[in-house]
């Protein structure tokens, strides 16, 4: 590595070196408390994948060229110097995590090892070393934002053709105006992924429960955020921010996808809209009786895998387990509780790395697969298009035997006058 990019590079470090993740760097006892925390470590045994050694990949750059006894003694101070090896380790830690954060619940200084692998991929990005594909849907997503009228169009022209099968399946429910577009003045705005899958059954329900309802023109998913590109997240995020402004919604509702909803929840700051998830709209549907199920619908034990960006990272544990109320009377919960559940080994981008992830996944998740198998359930809800394709290639892998369902779907399948 060139000087000059090893400059940039600590530059870029130096900019994520706030209170808190100063803390993350100086605080770690080694107390080995988070070693069989991580689903990576605990499926596939190998020292790399334990949370504290990735965090020492960070750890030990930190103090190569912000502590003064690793700049001036690096082997008694723990330091290392900014390599292109160091980024090949950079590279194994960061994209071997799914940031799904079960390390920091068991850690008792709560060391949150999604901040510091942002280090890594930030690094990354500096040296043009993170998946490119990655990056360039995240450039697709803020070159959609920049452009709206060159797209529009087309989206129109989808919308109207997904129209079709939601009068086709919920008739009664869709009356006039089964997908609503730019609607000024509605209550909610509604972010899907692309897809028919994302936006018919919630367009079924949305109509059931009368819902002001319009549908964003962009798609949920944040890649900038996969990535681990700050600006690039912002701007991704921004797209739908203004879009909620400008139709003066008094809710943005983020459809099943964990990312996105953390991300719209955690980093859009103070906004004149509230920020739900779809599972938390339609446990708000049930509860106030706008919509009604039929618990008889759907015949075989249920269990429900709480995705980590929603339940750990984003506090929704209750309302998923709310709606299957309605929807079973054989819910199955997994062990351990819903805290401490396995990740099921497809988040921080690694499920949108495709086939090139897949052996590392399949490997990196046999305890998410135990863990479904012990609940003897058949059908496995989740609320997160990562988990459940991430789960149907684990049910394909280790022929589970259960049926991979969206808990919206299932809410739209059952849905009763
Ligand atoms: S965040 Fe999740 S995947 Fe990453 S080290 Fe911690 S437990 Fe493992
Ligand atoms: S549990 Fe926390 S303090 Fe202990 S080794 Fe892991 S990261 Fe370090």
């Amino acid at each position: 590595m060139d000087r000059e990019t090893a400059d940039n590079l600590i530059k870029l470090f130096q900019g994520k070196l706030n209170e808190a993740m100063r803390f993350y760097l100086e605080t770690c006892t080694r107390c080995g408390v988070c070693t069989k925390a991580c689903h990576v470590y605990a499926s596939m045994g190998h020292i790399k994948y334990i949370a504290a050694y990735r965090h020492e990949i960070v750890r030990r750059i930190y103090k190569k060229y912000f502590k003064r006894r690793g700049k001036l003694w690096p082997s008694v101070g723990e330091a290392k110097e900014l390599t292109d090896i160091a980024l090949e380790e950079l590279y194994e830690a960061a994209y071997s995590c799914t940031g799904c954060r079960r390390c920091m619940v068991y850690c008792p200084f709560g060391i949150d090892t999604q901040m510091l692998m942002s280090i890594a991929k930030l690094l990354l990005i500096g040296a043009n070393a993170e998946p490119e594909i990655l990056t360039m849907l995240a450039d697709t997503s803020i070159e959609k934002g920049k452009s709206m009228e060159v797209f529009k169009e087309g989206f129109l022209a989808g919308v109207k053709n997904l129209e079709a099968e939601v009068v086709k399946k919920w008739k009664i429910e869709a009356e006039e105006n089964p997908i609503p577009v730019e609607v000024e003045g509605a209550d909610l705005l509604y972010v899907a992924l692309a897809g028919a899958h994302s936006i018919i059954p919630a367009a079924a329900v949305f109509n059931a429960a009368g819902e002001n309802w319009t549908l964003s023109f962009f798609e949920a998913v944040n890649f900038g955020a996969f990535v681990g590109d700050p600006t690039k997240t912002k701007l991704i995020l921004d797209r739908i921010i203004n879009e909620a402004k400008g139709l003066k919604v008094k809710e943005v509702c983020i459809c099943e996808c964990g990312t996105a909803y953390r991300v719209m929840k955690q980093l859009s700051g103070s906004q004149p809209f509230k920020v739900s998830s779809i599972t938390e709209v339609h446990a708000r549907y049930l509860r106030e009786d706008r919509i009604r199920v039929d618990k008889l619908k759907f015949k075989e034990g249920i269990t429900y895998h709480d995705p980590c960006q929603i339940a750990r990272n984003g506090g929704v544990f209750d309302e998923p387990r709310f709606i299957l109320q309605y929807l079973t009377d054989d819910f199955r919960e997994m062990s351990p509780d819903p805290r401490y559940n396995w990740c099921c080994g497809g988040g921080g981008g690694l499920v949108a790395l495709g086939e090139d992830t897949l052996d590392f996944r399949m490997k990196s998740s046999k305890v998410k697969v135990s863990q479904v198998k012990e609940t003897g359930a058949t059908i496995l809800a989740t609320a997160c298009e990562n988990c459940h394709t991430q789960l149907s290639n684990l049910n394909d892998h280790y022929q589970m035997g259960v049926e991979v369902k969206f808990l919206s779907s299932m809410v739209a399948d059952a849905l009763v006058q």
